[in-house]
C-alpha cells in the first residue's frame, strides 16, 4: 500500500488530494487556494513542486521526504 507525504509540508497524507501521484494536504490546498500570487507562499510552493517533479523523474531514490 503506498504511502503519499504531502510535498509541501511533508505530512503524511490523510486528507487531500493526490495530482500526478503528488499528494497535497487538506492545509495547504486550502492555503493554495486563499493564496494570491506573488505572495511568499506561493514563490515557495512554486519552487517546491517543480524541486519534487524534477527530483521524481530523474532521481526518485533521492529525494526521501517524498515516499513511494
Ligand atoms: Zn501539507
Amino acid at each position: 500500500m503506498k504511502k503519499h507525504n504531502c510535498i509541501i509540508c511533508n505530512r503524511p497524507l490523510e486528507n487531500g488530494i493526490i495530482v500526478n501521484g503528488k499528494g497535497i494536504c487538506n492545509n495547504c490546498e486550502s492555503r493554495l487556494v486563499n493564496l494570491q500570487v506573488g505572495n511568499d507562499f506561493y514563490e515557495y510552493y512554486k519552487h517546491c513542486i517543480k524541486k519534487k517533479f524534477i527530483h521524481f523523474k530523474v532521481v526518485p531514490d533521492n529525494c526521501q521526504d517524498y515516499q513511494l
